[in-house]
This record gives C-alpha cells, structure tokens and sequence, in this order.
C-alpha cells in the first residue's frame, strides 16, 4: 500500500511539505519506508517607489538620492524568514566610487550605504540559490551635495486676533518636510516667521484674486514664501504659485512637502484610466523599476495606481504620499487633456521629454 500526503506547513512563506510513505505487505513486507520533500518557494521584493521606513526609525528607505558625507538605508523583502540574510548579498555594480557599504556590511535584508562623491550608482542584489540566469533585483541611485532652502511663513490672522496656524503647527510640518525631503538631499529651514495682522480679509482665500493678493504680500525673499490661512477656495488644503505658496490650518503634514514639490517644478499626477493596471517598467520608468519582468521586484498584484499613490505628487489626499522616485512615472496630469498616459515629472530628474526637479526653488 503506498500512501500519499500532502500538506501546506506555512502558507505565509508558501513552504508545501510532501510526505509519502510505503508499508509493504505480502512479499513486499520487509519494505517500510517513509520521507518528505519539502517546496519552498522564494518571493523577493525590491521597491524604488516605496513608503516603508527603517524599522524604529523615521527615515523613508530606498531614496533617490544617498546625501554626500551621509548614510542612507536600502531595503529588500525576502521571504521565507527562513532564508538566512547572509544568504543576501548587495553588490555596487554601476558607480563603485560613489558609495561605500557602511561597517554593518553587505549582506542581509537591508544594507547601509555612504555617498562619497556625487554620481550615479546601482545597487544589485543575489540570494543565494537564485536561478543564475533570472534578472537580479537592482536599485539605481546618485549621490549628490545637500541643497538648503529658506522658508518665510507669514501667519494670517482673522479680524479678532485670532493666528490661522500657530508656529507648533508649522514646526511639524517643517519637520515632515524635511523627513520627506531627504530623499532628495534637500533640507529647509525656518528662515523667519511674520505675524500678519492687518490683512484679516485674507484669512479666508475665497478665490484667485484673493490667492494672487495674498501671494504679491511678500517677493524675492531668495527662499521660498508659504503663507497660512484658515481656507482656501475649491477647499483644498494648499496651493501654488511662483509668487508663494498658501497651506490651510490642519492640513496634513505632507501638504506643505506637496507644495513645495510644485515649487521644485514637478507636476501633479493620478490614475485616469489606469486604475486596474498593473505596474510595467513602461508605466513606473525604468530609473524607477528594480529588475524582472511583468511587475518586477514589486508584489505580483501592486496596481499603478496604488503605485501612485506612493508620490509626494499624487493629485489628491492620502495617507502616505511621501515618495519622490528617481525618474518620471507614466499618469495623468490632471490639467492635461491628453487621452493617454504621459511621463509626468514627479521625481528627480528629466529628460527631453519632461523636466528635472530644482532643489534649490525660490519664488518671486
Ligand atoms: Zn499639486
């Protein structure tokens, strides 16, 4: 009689265990035998366009850019837990003189890295027992200088005194900005603080004359303006111009970053009618892609448009839009009327077809 059993030990790490067994009888009775085999499949992701951040701290991993002088996390999921990290090893395969592997080394699910000198780097990846001839994950990378940016707030007050935001309110937002913002080696600072008490009818921006007025109050500051006002019209949490820009009392923390992105010179970006697609190198670009084929080094189900909702430039509100990838990424721009997906400018750099990101934005 010989017996077969099959059975699903782990559906978290998709390990399949098959047992078999033979007891002999009859002339076959001194045959008694029993094994099992075990099927462990590997999942791995690698994710440019990523909100994740370092475990116990606030850094976003995987950025653009590494800073110069300073370290930066790079991340890769590998399932099952299993699998050992000194299974995993980076290597620098593009722009070995760029970074260095800090002195926690090479190996594991995630590796620090230093920038050395301002260029372009790719990060590659091997697990052990990888099938030699499938696509290694990658990351691509630059290293650049830190750019430092001034902001001039300009609090507005209502008629009866009353602050639209107070500076606790603007500390947080600086802080997420520059959290944000660290991807891009971009840092800001709180140049200055007006308390604006005689311009109480702009408390309230209830159109583009009103915006326009409030944006001419100050110019030429050699940073960036943002004035806070309690409400603007179509009731969207900010706005900009390249005279200023404007953030409503308790916007999100990100609001302010997403402004100041437009300020940068990138653009606005959704799903249109890509709402179901899956993610493609064609639709992510390939600065922003991480190797394989289909969708990559991504999760097999991740839809561009949740892929979207990643950007720092997303068009409308969420919860995590946080990421300025390396490249441009195929969307819709909201003002645009094109009927087909564009290479829109969320990230840092361009190409002819679409501009590159100014990290060091002033307005007028
Ligand atoms: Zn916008």
């Amino acid at each position: 009689m010989v017996l077969f059993q099959e059975e699903k030990t782990d559906m978290m790490c998709s390990a399949a265990t098959l047992s078999y067994s033979f007891t002999g009888t009859g002339v076959a009775k001194d045959f008694d035998f029993t094994d099992t085999l075990k099927i462990m499949a590997v999942s791995k992701r690698l994710q440019p366009v990523t909100t994740e951040t370092a475990s116990g701290g606030a850094a976003i991993v995987n950025p653009a850019v590494t800073m110069e002088g300073e370290l930066a996390m790079y991340c890769m999921e590998v399932q099952p837990s299993s699998i050992p990290d000194s299974d995993i090893e980076w290597s620098i395969a593009q722009g070995s003189g760029n970074i260095q592997f800090y002195n926690t080394g090479n190996k594991g699910r995630s590796v620090i890295v230093r920038g050395m000198n301002e260029g372009d780097f790719k990060l590659e990846v091997a697990v052990a027992g990888d099938d030699p001839a499938s696509p290694k994950p990658y990351i691509l990378g630059k290293v650049l200088p830190e750019t430092v940016t001034a902001l001039h707030f300009f609090i507005i007050y209502d008629a009866n005194g009353n602050p639209s935001v107070t500076e606790t309110e603007i500390d947080l937002w600086v802080t997420e900005l520059n959290r944000i913002y660290r991807q891009v080696a971009m840092r800001f600072t709180k140049g200055s603080v007006t308390h604006v008490k005689d311009k109480p009818h702009l408390f309230h921006i209830d159109n583009r004359a009103q915006f326009q007025e409030l944006c001419a109050y100050a110019s030429n500051t050699g940073g960036l303006e943002v004035y806070c006002v309690d409400w603007l019209y179509d009731g969207v949490a900010g706005r900009h111009s390249r005279w200023g820009l404007a953030v409503t009392a308790g916007a999100p923390t990100y609001v302010l970053a997403h402004e100041i992105g437009h300020a940068c010179g990138l653009t606005d970006i959704w799903e249109g009618t890509l709402g179901n697609t899956l993610i493609s190198e064609e639709l992510v670009g390939w600065q922003n892609w991480s190797g394989g084929t289909g969708t990559g080094y991504y999760p097999q189900d991740l839809k561009h448009a949740d892929l979207l909702k990643r950007l720092l430039m997303y068009r409308y509100t969420g919860d995590n839009r946080v990421d300025i990838p390396l490249g441009g990424v195929k969307g819709y721009d909201p003002d645009s009327q094109s009927p087909l997906p564009l290479l829109i400018s969320v990230g840092l750099t361009g190409s002819t077809l679409y501009v590159s990101m100014n990290r060091n934005p002033s307005h007028y």
